[in-house]
């Protein structure tokens, strides 16, 4: 049933993946992680120029994000917005990076899953999203859920809550580990284009016979 949900968003829903970054396949994980913090409450459009303009400032790199003065830094991220909370999230990133991981943010592939998050989330401004998302760039297990993920899971019924761990760990079990990255992009759009937060489209909706929210009249999942 889950896996056929997302096979029929997938049939609505086409993927393009420079809708949601800049990177291509070539940056590495150190470059995937600041773009990660980079996206934190903002849209993709002001993400995607805040990690070029970075990238046109400094060689993304730990060593060099450390020697870059931070009124540089700052002129690249200012327009992904909470600035501040993001310079220091990257700095200390770069910083723990060098210091406990020998500059290679790779080192965390073979850490155990549990470790590397607690790792990434003791850096400020990493919570359970970005410390997933980066884990899952790592090849970790991890599912991340935004706002329109955990909407939409609550909604169709698959958790009663919308709390983060309820609804990671639901797609956790429920998916093959091959497709959490592209059932993650695929119910983002949805939700952006279909199951919106106020008005969702439930009249043009695939997913009407199986969602909880549209038998009960919009009265489903209000947590
Ligand atoms: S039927 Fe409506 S509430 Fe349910 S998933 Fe579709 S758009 Fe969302």
């Amino acid at each position: 049933m889950t896996e056929e949900v997302i096979d029929r968003i997938k049939e609505v829903v086409k993927l393009d993946p420079s809708e949601f970054t800049t990177l291509s396949a070539d940056d590495d994980i150190f470059s995937k992680a600041v773009a990660t913090i980079l996206s934190q409450n903002t849209n993709d459009r002001n993400s995607i120029k805040a990690y070029k303009r970075l990238r046109e400032a400094v060689d993304i790199k730990p060593k060099a994000i450390l020697s870059i003065e931070d009124r540089e830094l700052i002129k690249a991220i200012k327009i992904s917005g909470l600035y501040k909370q993001k310079l220091k999230s990257i700095k200390t990133l770069a910083q723990k990076v060098i210091n406990e991981l020998d500059g290679d943010l790779n080192r965390l592939r073979h850490v155990k899953l549990e470790e590397a998050k607690e790792w990434l989330k003791s850096i400020p401004g990493i919570g359970d999203k970005t410390a997933d998302i980066i884990l899952l760039h790592l090849g970790h297990p991890t599912f991340p859920v935004d706002t329109h993920i955990s909407r939409i899971t609550c909604r169709l019924g698959f958790t009663d809550r919308r709390r983060y761990s309820d609804v990671s760990r639901y797609w956790l079990d429920k998916l093959p580990r091959e497709r959490y990255l592209e059932a993650h992009l695929l119910l983002i759009k949805f939700g952006r284009s279909i199951c919106q937060s106020r008005r969702p489209k439930c009249n043009i909706c695939v997913l009407t016979e199986t969602c909880k929210y549209y038998r009960e009249d919009g009265e489903g999942c209000k947590t």
